[in-house]
């Protein structure tokens, strides 16, 4: 629901990504993974792409509690208005995020964002396509106390905007700052998978939540990234679903019937007795993690750096346009460049049906091109006759990780 003003940031986030990137490159940190980069920011894409369609429900929602239940009538225009408020969206966030991580049916959208084995600015990005259709719920306390919708808009756009530099590891410890706002530091503790570090530092931007309501861990050693259950896939459709589908998996396979319902709402780590019982997080060091990696011929890694900058700006050309499409073509586009990021991850994972569903892509984008505004359908066929020549490139050279064919 921040989106409107969060998609007028995405320069200064992917330039941000740039800058550590090349200080990656320079110090040889490694703090980067190319695949894993392009899994990251697809998830990203997906979710900002789906928005006018997940993130309407909470606005109007929001809008209709504040306008027929507000209990007081608050003005923007007074300075203590905005801090009662910050100071009770951040606490409502640290609750959100908190149910996030101990109720399997949030866990199952929020586990996306955890799902990487680094820690960079573009795991910051990497967010869930479903989360907005439960978030909005933990912030109706605001509409029933009766502040307008454009201050929880902005509120809550400068806390997301906030969490995004607190994803490197680039920055150590910070002083004192440490003591009341949500670090790098403290938030690489909530990415760790160490058992002391599981389910610690719920925080948006105040740390205070943690500290006051004990779910607080200082950083020790560096944390292992990831998730208990590492994805193994750089498939941003995939990443959606796999919590689902485990899920689903589970309420199918246990016999008793309370088992199937309470699976949805337990803390992730429950399992149904028949099952094996609740299940002990196993103790993770850097030394002898094994984390996903993948190598193609150059041809491929070529293409899909290539193929996923097309959708970056294509993505970001459809967020603009999108009001003044019919919900016909937004489904369409939305569809095409779903497709396009699977097929992207698909050619970089080396799985057979890549290359036939980013052919059919382009078949599909030719067969729709009538429905397409004149002033696009240029660029589109330019788009289409680039990447079928690139299609030349696939299979040319040795198998190579996108990071050995770095520039940087
Ligand atoms: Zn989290
Ligand atoms: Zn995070």
């Amino acid at each position: 629901m921040d989106a409107i003003y969060i998609i007028l940031a995405i320069p200064v986030f992917i330039l941000s990504i740039l800058i550590e990137l090349a200080y990656d490159r320079y110090r040889r940190t490694g703090l980067y993974n190319f695949a894993d980069t392009i899994s990251c920011l697809s998830c990203g894409v997906g979710q900002q792409i789906l928005l006018p369609f997940t993130g309407m429900l909470g606005l109007w929602v929001y809008q209709v509690v504040q306008a027929r239940c507000g209990l007081f009538t608050i003005s923007p225009s007074a300075l203590w208005a905005w801090v009662v408020m910050f100071l009770i969206d951040d606490f409502l966030y640290y609750l959100y995020h908190w149910g996030s991580h101990r109720v399997n049916i949030l866990w199952a959208t929020h586990a996306v964002h955890h799902q990487s084995e680094e820690y960079n600015l573009s795991v910051a990005l990497r967010q869930s396509w479903f989360t907005s259709l439960t978030s909005w719920v933990f912030y109706l306390p605001l509409a029933l106390l009766g502040f307008p919708l454009l201050m929880f808009v902005i509120v809550r756009t400068f806390n997301t905007l906030y969490q995004f530099w607190i994803h490197t590891r680039a920055v150590g410890k910070l002083g004192f700052l440490e003591s009341f706002l949500n670090t790098p530091s403290h938030h690489r503790v909530h990415h760790g998978i160490n058992p002391k570090y599981i389910d610690r530092n719920h925080a948006g931007i105040l740390i205070i939540w943690d500290k006051l309501l004990g779910t607080f861990q200082q950083e020790e050693e560096e944390p292992v990234y990831g998730t208990v259950k590492p994805l193994a896939s750089f498939n941003p459709v995939w990443a959606n679903f796999a919590e689902l589908e485990r899920l689903w998996d589970i309420s199918c396979r246990t016999r008793r019937l309370r088992d199937k319902i309470w699976i949805w709402f337990a803390p992730p780590e429950w399992h149904p007795a028949d099952l094996g019982g609740v299940v002990v997080i196993p103790q993770a060091s850097r030394a002898t993690q094994r984390k996903y990696q993948v190598s193609q011929p150059l041809g491929v890694s070529l293409y899909t750096v290539l193929s996923f900058a097309v959708l970056l700006a294509a993505s970001t050309l459809f967020i603009y346009i999108a009001p003044n499409l019919s919900p016909a073509l937004q489904l369409l586009c939305i569809a095409h460049l779903v497709v396009g990021l699977a097929a992207c991850s698909a050619l970089e994972e080396g799985k057979s049906w890549g290359k036939t569903v980013e052919l059919m892509r382009f078949v599909a984008l030719l067969g729709s091109l009538p429905l397409i505004p004149a002033v696009y359908q240029l660029g589109v066929l330019t788009t289409i006759a680039v990447h079928l020549t690139l299609f030349a490139l696939l299979r040319r050279g040795k198998a190579l990780s996108l990071d050995q064919v770095s520039p940087l």
